[in-house]
């Protein structure tokens, strides 16, 4: 199982508000080392955390994509299921990991949902003798609520019920998808989505965001050839294969105590520590491989993901942490949580 789930981390730059105040860099990446200096206790020796890859700030998108997630997506091309994690404090990196700055460019840094789209409809438009049938889906779960970010009338359904359907798993029947042919209308879907997300200001980030958003690719594989029957219908022969790949942004993992939050804030942060936190006991516990009972059940995340979590799927973790030593608290966090995934 180890080998089917990675965890690896990234070192974001420091920024414009770090450099400007001074901040120190505490983070030293190695060879598939993390170390990590206490600012507040400097005689104390480093911490270090071993992981699959560790990435420092020069490090691009286009490396991490073809380490990492080149040979997932063609396992989902290939039949299999395959979710991308990106995981961390808000503002360390999530966001320009998972989609790039918004632009769908070719540049080095450009995202991961957009290569995936790239990669999937090259490989689909020059396959022989398999024919494709590609699916999009994109969701939001903010307080343990599904709502759907490609449904232009989804002002109704604020929370999408999940169905265990016997035989199929976990689905969200209510939950729009979207027949692709290229990746430009992926794009568009992947556009149309961000407008619709909820974000909320928190004094971290203005722009932070308090939901976790999964974008699926379902890629049905028809093998064989599919002759057209003399009314035009099509005939398929041969097996269907499905897989399916979820990118997911998570939502930040901070603590709530350093962004001021109460009320509603707190209460959102409450659920999204649940949803962190189950997630990490299912992969710990698909890692570690021992546990018969994998705790999927305790969050909407993890029951969502059920079924590309485990067994033949493969999962990467990106965990993105900042340089700066005002992030020490919630740098070790993530390095703990991340590592503690992984049981390494
Ligand atoms: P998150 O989604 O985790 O809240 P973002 O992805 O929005 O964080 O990143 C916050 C800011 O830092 C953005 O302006 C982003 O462009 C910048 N940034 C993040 N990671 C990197 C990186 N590896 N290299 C350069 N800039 C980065
Ligand atoms: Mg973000």
């Amino acid at each position: 199982m180890g080998e089917n789930v990675k965890v690896v981390v990234r070192c974001r730059p420091m920024n414009q508000k770090e450099t400007e105040s001074k901040c120190e860099k505490i983070v030293e990446i190695g060879d598939y080392v993390v170390s990590v200096l206490n600012p507040s206790d400097r005689n104390a020796p480093r911490k270090t955390f071993t992981f699959d890859s560790v990435y420092d700030s020069l490090s691009t998108t286009e490396v991490i994509y073809n380490e990492l997630c080149y040979p997932l997506v063609e396992s989902t091309l290939e039949g299999y299921n395959g979710t991308i994690f990106a995981y961390g404090q808000t503002g360390c990196g999530k966001t320009h990991t998972m989609q790039g700055e918004g632009n769908f460019g070719h540049g080095p840094n450009n995202g991961i949902i957009p290569r995936c789209f790239d990669h999937i409809f090259e490989t689909i438009s020059i396959a022989k003798s398999v024919r494709y049938l590609a699916l999009v889906s994109y969701l939001e779960i903010y307080n343990e609520n599904i709502r759907d970010l490609l449904c232009a009338n989804d002002s109704g359904i604020t929370n999408h019920p999940l169905k265990d359907v016997p035989g199929v798993g976990i689905t969200v029947p209510t939950l729009t998808t979207h027949t692709v042919v290229n990746a430009k209308e992926c794009h568009d879907l992947l556009n149309i989505g961000n407008k619709t997300r909820i974000t909320a200001a928190t004094l971290m980030n203005e722009k932070s965001s308090r939901s976790h958003t999964i974008f699926t690719i379902s890629l049905e594989q028809i093998q064989g050839s599919t002759p057209s029957t003399p009314d035009g219908t099509q005939v398929l022969i041969g097996g269907i294969r499905r897989g399916k790949l979820n990118l997911v942004d998570l939502a930040g993992s901070e603590r709530q105590r350093k962004t001021g939050a109460f009320g509603d804030r707190l209460k959102e942060a409450t659920k999204i520590n649940l949803s962190l936190s189950a997630l990490g006991n299912v992969i710990s516990s698909l890692v570690d491989g021992k546990t018969k009972h994998v705790p999927y059940r305790d969050s909407k995340l993890t029951r969502l993901l059920q079924d590309s979590l485990g067994g033949n799927t493969k999962t990467l973790m990106i965990s993105c942490i900042s340089p700066a030593d005002t992030n020490y608290d919630e740098t070790l966090s993530t390095l703990r949580y991340a590592s503690r995934a992984k049981n390494i």
